[in-house]
């Protein structure tokens, strides 16, 4: 018997809040696993448990003791300007900061040992790529990733780290720039402008991790069929070249074309294919993560979408009433699940330059030559 799908959620994280007026809202954490209930994706065989706060010991294989020490400070609300990169317009000191992102590395953590069961599990608190050693950055203050990454790295597993978020993974790219055990791909939006600016193709890893580092930069505007052309030409070659024994994927779903924060034009056609995909080609462990994504309608949605996808569960096209009250006081005009097909240019056509970064790519990884 297979092991059953896990989702690792708790209503604590919506006691939680960023602040008025900041792009992530805890809330969307809700509204997603409230769709994914009415759904009836949760239903047994699904399991779904609760996070528990990751000891210090844990935080402190990534994380520097000062730092750790400052948003303990800032937990118990002592103000902090610019410190440590707290306190500043993207990363606020809010009360519980530090519970809440021990919350997040302790979902990942756990997370990560009950996929090693087989299962399929999802933490959609979890994704928080951009945290530096002793620094917050980026909406993210402890990396709850580099942290999951290390201890699956430390037992020797080879992992495929894929992260779909618009925004780069920094963080998780510079930890293991030099480890070939690790195999990062990223698919992101790099114009020049958008943060946090690293993700060029050329960085492609050094020393032993040469080759083990894949960036696919997009440029602004880049549509599903492009960016799903890129999968197919990546990752089952990828995953059948380097043999993983657990795949690990960010979902951060900032890449939709309504997201406010990014200029990519993904739809749910992309991420339902993306899962479907996925969910058919791997059978192995796999852990999940949320990440970006800041329109809670559309989060929740494709959250939804890709779950059902590894629960092996069916999605009905329609959005439940109960959904569709809330969907509609945040400016969905409903009623489906999935974005109305036919949005997306002309499919197949993709433009010449990303078909030269894939060749660059493929020309300077070991596993796809
Ligand atoms: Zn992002």
């Amino acid at each position: 018997m297979e092991p059953q799908p896990l989702l690792i959620y708790t209503p604590r994280y919506i006691q939680f809040d960023y602040g008025r007026g900041h792009p992530l809202r805890l809330y969307r954490l809700k509204l997603a696993y409230e769709l994914m209930k009415d759904l009836n994706l949760l239903s047994p065989p699904v399991k779904v448990e609760e996070p528990q706060e990751a000891p210090q010991d844990i935080l402190l294989t990534f994380h520097k003791p000062d730092y750790l020490k400052a948003l303990e400070k800032a937990d118990q609300g002592y103000p902090l300007q610019g410190d440590y990169g707290l306190g500043t317009k993207d990363n606020p000191v809010f009360p519980g900061v530090y519970s809440f992102s021990k919350l997040v590395v302790g979902g990942t953590w756990r997370g990560s040992y009950r996929a090693l069961e087989g299962r399929r599990v999802f933490h959609m608190g979890g994704g928080m790529h951009h945290a530096q050693p002793g620094e917050a950055e980026g909406f993210c203050y402890l990396n709850d990733i580099v942290i999951s990454l290390s201890e699956l790295e430390k037992k020797g597993l080879k992992v495929l780290y894929l992260d779909i978020d618009a925004h780069h993974c920094n963080a998780v790219q510079e930890a293991f720039y030099h480890s070939p055990q690790i195999l990062i791909v990223s698919f992101h939006q790099y114009d020049g402008e958008i943060y946090p600016g690293t993700g060029a193709l050329e960085e492609m890893g050094e020393g032993e991790g040469k080759g083990y580092n894949l960036n696919l930069p997009l440029d602004r505007y880049t549509e599903d069929e492009t960016l799903w052309w890129a999968y197919q030409e990546l990752i089952p070659p990828l995953l059948e070249a380097f043999q993983p024994d657990i795949l690990f994927t960010q979902l951060g779903v900032d890449g939709h074309k309504d997201d406010p924060l990014t200029s990519l034009l993904l739809t749910t056609g992309f991420y339902e294919r993306f899962a479907q995909d996925l969910a058919s080609r791997w059978h192995g462990p796999w852990i999940a993560v949320g990440g970006g994504g800041y329109d809670l309608v559309n989060v929740a949605r494709i959250w939804a979408i890709i779950w059902a996808y590894m629960a092996g569960r069916k999605i009905p096209d329609q959005l439940p009433e109960s959904f569709l009250r809330v969907a509609i006081m945040e400016g969905y005009d409903g009623p489906f699940i999935q974005d109305l097909p036919g949005w997306t240019g002309i499919p197949g056509h993709v433009p010449p330059e990303t078909r030269k970064r894939i060749k660059f790519l493929a020309n300077n990884c070991p596993l796809l030559k």
